[in-house]
């Protein structure tokens, strides 16, 4: 009755959702504030006969919306000072959208990585990755990371791969490399190897990778509106990257859904790009509760990594990520911790309002 290659299938578990109470969920990384008001007005106008009918399979009219957002901010919502502009114009045919980018990478694996090298990824990183590497026959191979959490670059660099990919900002440390040594990575990585970089984080961290497209044609950049668009329900995930490995995404994706983004996620899309300021603003909000949070940890003498997301991983000396997770849970907030040898000791709180921050704080200084 089952195929063979089902029993193979390791499925992702995504943060936990109970229903036997009502909890703060600070645990899949979710942004705490509304999207735009402006998809209301989208949505209201949207005529039903728009649902009787096929979506446009390509997205046309998001694809632009999303270039045009990209240009105007320079790629990413809050910049750094020292973020360098983009230095040419994103078009349309530099952009593939998805159903959520967890299917965009899904067409990534599938698109640019064979199984006779394998693929180079850090020890840490989006836990998705082995799986889709498990999915399609792909040879993962994870490079610890260095003691500090930094990748361990020169170790990656010296595999003869297939293809490269981690996050960056990376999960669930928090921490990012700048795109300096970024550069140098792509520098000395082979022209004809797709290196993908997940910046599904990157608007909370003032930099982005996006000007290096330019430069580097083998370079491919995947974004999600889940994290800092307030759009995790919605599903929709998009890579920015040269025509080419656009346009063998969307192949792959037309021999397997023709329609990922369906009438709603693209009529909501296009109005939450025509209001990137109302983003912007929400963004800046979660970034200086961020700091100001993982401070007042500091300051109670629990272990902090340097954060550039909206998450933070923190650890208490002494005590597993596990009791302190229950301990959290007890009094009603859902954090995440790891099964997983050395981050077994960190919990990772994902950064919401601050008065959830605040009220977690107490909880905190109990434990
Ligand atoms: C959340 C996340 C994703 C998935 O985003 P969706 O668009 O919701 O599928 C991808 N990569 C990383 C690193 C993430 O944290």
């Amino acid at each position: 009755m089952f195929a063979q290659r089902l029993k193979n299938l390791k499925p992702y578990k995504p943060g936990e959702q109970p229903k036997d109470r009502e909890y703060i969920k600070l645990n899949a990384n979710e942004n705490p504030y509304l999207p735009s008001p402006k998809i209301k007005d989208a949505l209201k106008d949207i005529e039903l006969q728009k649902l009787a009918l096929y979506p446009d399979p390509d997205s046309h009219e998001l694809k632009k919306a999303i270039a045009k957002s990209l240009n105007k901010t320079g790629g990413v919502l809050v910049p750094a000072a020292d973020q360098k502009p983009l230095g040419f114009e994103i078009t349309e045919d530099m952009i593939f959208c998805g159903n959520g980018s967890d299917e965009v990478l899904s067409f990534v694996f599938y698109a640019f990585f064979d199984s006779d090298k394998p693929l180079v990824s850090p020890e840490f990183s989006y836990s998705f990755y082995p799986v889709y590497a498990g999915y399609y026959g792909i040879n993962l191979l994870k490079v610890p990371l260095n003691a500090d959490f930094t990748l361990d670059t020169k170790a990656m660099l010296t595999i003869d791969s297939t293809g490269m990919i981690f996050a960056n900002p990376n999960a669930p440390t928090g921490m990012a490399l700048s795109v300096d040594e970024i550069e140098a990575m792509l520098k000395a990585y082979p022209k004809d190897k797709v290196f993908v970089v997940d910046e599904a984080y990157t608007d909370f961290s003032g930099y982005t990778v996006l000007p290096l497209l330019k430069k580097y044609e083998n370079l491919l950049v995947i974004r999600t509106f889940s994290k800092s668009m307030s759009f995790a329900g919605m599903r929709l995930g998009f890579a920015v990257g040269a025509p080419a490995l656009i346009q063998a995404l969307t192949t792959t994706k037309n021999s397997f859904n023709h329609f990922p983004t369906d009438a709603f996620c693209q009529a909501s899309a296009i109005a939450a790009c025509s209001d990137i300021e109302w983003y912007s603003e929400n963004c800046r909000k979660i970034i200086k509760t961020r700091d100001a949070f993982s401070k007042a940890l500091v300051d109670s003498g629990w272990n902090v990594l340097p954060s550039k997301t909206n998450f933070v991983l923190v650890s208490k000396d002494g005590m597993p990520g596990k009791a302190v997770y229950e301990a959290i849970k007890a009094k009603g907030i859902l954090v995440r911790y790891f099964d997983i040898d050395v981050i077994r000791d960190f919990v990772r709180i994902t950064i919401g309002t601050d008065e959830q921050m605040e009220k977690l704080l107490e909880i905190i200084r109990t434990i």
